[in-house]
């Protein structure tokens, strides 16, 4: 019985990312407040926020000092713009954090408001500054399976992922993509973690000769992939995959927008891979999703190119109403403050080992043919039969029973390719890891 409420919900909202069809007679979980890790639904019934709302809400709810950053803000200066001739103090003062901040040197920010946006910005920053170096032919994009990176026509192009290209008429022609680094699933049998990374680079070479180097332009990739899976690349395959790009004058974008300001334990997840980008994709957790606001950090040859093109045919046609909005542009500045005070990488690097021996523990499970993951951000495989590691089929919907059992059990958590995902508030107890990873475990149990 869904309830008055999920009723008007369904008659007048055209939920993103969802089955429209099953939505109107399942109704949706309705959230009216939250406070740390719990949100509340309107009946008052906590759930520990299992996902961080989507990868996003690093520090939680109820942050007062977030709120007062954006109410002063607001009273001084709701709304300034960076077009021509304008600029204003929360934008430079950002930008500046976020060049120190950076995994590599760089020269300035571009700022957006998602983390489509941003990769979708980064897509025509190739094709602009590749036209500007005056080799116009050297245009692909090499993204991976099962890699997300958004949903605008371009960044819905990189994403990896069937349903956000069945119907939508895409990819575009200039995207292709390589090989999931999913050991897994996707290793010969017998095959080390070693030994696939060796591979998955040598078959990327080859997808670049084939295509001829000097068409392609970019390689893109989330240090560790989020919404395709929570998929950990397996060892070594960052150091196997730079050789590859350098030789053939490919640059590397990092999707930071899961994987930065904390989430792997360092200020971004190229750290903690070994990623050497030349330009990093950032959102989310920027300012723990408090208000949208995301970044483009591009080096030193990106910006003289940009001013070069500029020096011959003027404006760079390029930049959104809301590119650094300085209400959002001061609480990510608040949200950096307080991740720097309160030690939260630190944090996050302390209780990683429990949150990983609680998820990976899961993998016992009957149901479980994969626990994996990396700092505080995780998944499970379901398996239909762990020997084989066969799926269910899809029409059983096993994910989406098990993420409503869980609801059932007070636990927020997401359906994610064939798997769950669990990304929690980085603020997150160890008392609070326990509750979550009994619940999902409970969860398990009743959906046997
Ligand atoms: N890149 C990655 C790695 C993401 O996980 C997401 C969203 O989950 C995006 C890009 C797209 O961000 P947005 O939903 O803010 O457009």
């Amino acid at each position: 019985m869904v309830s008055n409420l999920q009723a008007r919900d369904a008659a007048t909202v055209l939920h993103p990312y969802s089955n429209l069809a099953t939505l109107p007679s399942q109704g949706s979980l309705i959230l009216e407040r939250g406070e740390g890790v719990f949100v509340y639904d309107v009946d008052g019934k906590p759930y520990i926020e299992g996902m961080a709302g989507l990868w996003c809400n690093g520090l939680g709810h109820g942050r007062e000092e977030l709120v007062e950053a954006a109410a002063e803000q607001m009273r001084r200066l709701p709304f300034a713009h960076l077009f021509t001739g304008k600029s204003h103090d929360p934008a430079i003062a950002l930008a500046e954090k976020l060049k120190e901040l950076a995994p590599m040197k760089a020269a300035k920010v571009f700022f957006c408001n998602s983390g489509s946006e941003a990769n979708d910005t980064q897509v025509k920053l190739v094709w602009y500054v590749n036209n500007a170096l005056g080799r116009p032919q050297k245009k692909k994009i090499i993204s991976r399976i099962k890699a997300y990176h958004g949903v605008t026509v371009a960044s819905a192009s990189l994403t990896g992922l069937p349903n956000n290209h069945i119907d939508f008429d895409l990819p575009l022609p200039q995207v292709r993509h390589a090989g999931c680094p999913h050991h897994y699933r996707f290793a010969a049998p017998g095959e080390t973690e070693e030994d696939f990374a060796t591979r998955l680079a040598a078959e990327l070479d080859a997808l670049i000769e084939a295509e001829g180097p000097e068409t392609v332009a970019a390689f893109i990739a989330e240090p560790i992939m989020g919404a395709g899976g929570v998929i950990v690349p397996p060892a070594t395959y960052f150091e196997k995959i730079q050789p590859v790009l350098e030789k053939h004058d490919v640059m590397l974008i990092a999707d930071e927008v899961i994987c930065g300001f904390g989430r792997l334990g360092e200020w971004f997840g190229s750290t903690a891979l070994g990623m050497k980008p030349d330009t990093v994709s950032v959102a989310k957790q920027l300012s723990s999703s408090y208000l949208p606001i995301a970044g483009v950090i591009i080096p030193d040859w990106i910006d003289e190119a940009l001013t070069s093109q500029s020096a011959k045919i003027g404006t760079f046609g390029h930049g959104y109403t809301y590119s650094g909005h300085p209400v959002a542009a001061a609480v990510a500045l608040k949200t950096l403050e307080i991740y720097e005070r309160e030690d939260i990488l630190g944090h996050v690097r302390r209780i990683t080992p429990h949150f990983q021996a609680r998820l990976k523990a899961l993998g016992e499970h009957p149901l479980i043919g994969e626990a994996r993951g990396m700092g505080l951000i995780g998944a499970v495989e379901i398996v239909a039969d762990k020997a084989s590691k066969r799926l269910f089929d899809p029409k059983t919907g096993m994910g989406t029973k098990i993420v409503g059992l869980a609801q059932e059990e007070g636990l927020i958590v997401r359906a994610i390719g064939d798997g769950i995902a669990v990304c929690p508030p980085m603020v997150i107890t160890e008392a609070e890891i326990d509750a979550l990873f009994d619940r999902l475990g409970r969860a398990l149990d009743r959906a046997e």
